[in-house]
């Protein structure tokens, strides 16, 4: 598929043209990754970050947000109740802070792998090479870290460097891969100031990267942030600026499934957020293969707020559990079984 193709798509809002798209992103879906859906246990375990996105509710200069850092034992415990409820894996966020240091982590890493049978995913945002290092050592198994747009004027307006500057995310995606991790990465779709042609320049770098995984949910505005707050005159023509609508994520998806037909690709928690009804069904029937039940306990839940009126904020984590295999049932497709690494041979069902 070119670049035109993508924009094409992009662009397109006719319902029955798009069912087309969707039924074909479906499709591939079913032959490159099956049926099952993969249920990734999300943990949060961290709210304390040092950086200034634009963007993101637990930017440092937003003091209004109680801070935690869950402990080691606690973690642990929640990793245990991931494996007991028939998980794969395990995917350990955080803000990016000192809170969490490299041995610190890898520690946490190790006994995990040695308690459990889970795999691995950590998202603790730009770390230094040698902390990524040090923890794909000591057993992790993926990293997911979204570039966010692949506009750079757009990407440094929301994303200003952290201190010690750093070589960036598509470096740092490159580094990741070479060191044996399956890499993830995505973009937020409708950040004020993105236009069509840069979301089409995302999907492709998708399929140049060769993403192992791949998630895109809508940019939803946090009071707390000045992108959220003001937006901001970007300076594009309205027509050329991408809406955070639903429907622009189902196309994204479906897109990015015809792109990268075996990516793990799944249907976000701000996809669900924007349509508690049906937002996760919709996903997984558009090219989506995956889920992450939130495991962070109530206590800190509430405080990990990247955005406002998060999906299944009220819900414990066996609560969540159910409904998101309820939900899988209704449309007529299967928890996936096994840690759900990411295939390389295509399945013919
Ligand atoms: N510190 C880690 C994890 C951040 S939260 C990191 O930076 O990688 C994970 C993702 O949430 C981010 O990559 C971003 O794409 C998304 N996110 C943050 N703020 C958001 C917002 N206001 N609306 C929608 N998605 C947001």
């Amino acid at each position: 598929m070119h670049k035109r193709e993508v924009l094409t798509w992009l662009k397109e809002s006719d319902p029955a043209v798009l069912a087309g798209l969707y039924a074909q992103a479906d499709c591939v879906r079913k032959q490159s990754v099956g049926d099952g859906v993969h249920l990734r246990g999300l943990l949060e375990i961290s709210n304390i970050c040092s950086r200034h996105c634009s963007y993101c509710g637990l930017r440092a200069p937003n003091l209004g947000l109680k801070r935690y850092r869950m402990g080691a034992p606690e973690i642990l415990g929640c990793a245990i109740q991931a494996a007991e409820l028939g998980y794969g894996t395990v995917v350990l966020q955080a803000g990016e802070s000192d809170a969490i240091t490299g041995p610190w982590m890898a520690d946490l890493v190790r006994v995990i792998k040695d308690r459990t049978r889970l795999a691995v995913t950590l998202s603790l945002g730009e770390r230094t090479h040698s902390d990524l290092a040090c923890w794909r050592e000591a057993g992790a198994d993926r990293y997911l870290l979204r570039f966010e747009t692949s506009d750079p004027a757009l990407y440094a307006r929301i994303h200003p460097p952290g201190v010690s500057g750093g070589p960036g995310r598509l470096t740092l995606l490159r580094s990741l891969r070479a060191l044996g991790y399956e890499i993830g990465s995505g973009v937020m779709i409708g950040i004020p100031g993105q236009t069509y042609e840069s979301l089409a320049d995302d999907l492709l770098l998708f399929r140049e990267l060769d993403l192992d995984m791949i998630g895109c949910g809508p940019f939803l505005p946090h009071p707390a942030t000045p992108l959220g707050r003001d937006g901001w005159c970007s300076g594009i023509a309205a027509d050329d600026q991408v809406p955070p609508a639903e429907e622009m994520v189902y196309k994204v998806i479906a897109l990015a499934r015809l792109l990268c037909p075996q990516a793990n690709i799944p249907a976000t928690t701000a996809l669900a957020t924007i349509n508690q009804r049906n937002g996760r069904e919709l996903g997984l029937m558009r090219g989506a293969n995956v889920v992450m039940p939130n495991l962070t306990p109530e206590l800190y839940r509430r405080h990990y707020e990247i955005y406002p009126n998060k999906a299944c904020l009220a819900e414990r984590p066996s609560d969540c559990d159910g409904c998101l295999r309820a939900r899988i049932h209704r449309i007529g497709r299967v928890p996936g079984a096994g840690p759900g690494g990411r295939r390389r041979e295509p399945i013919h069902v």
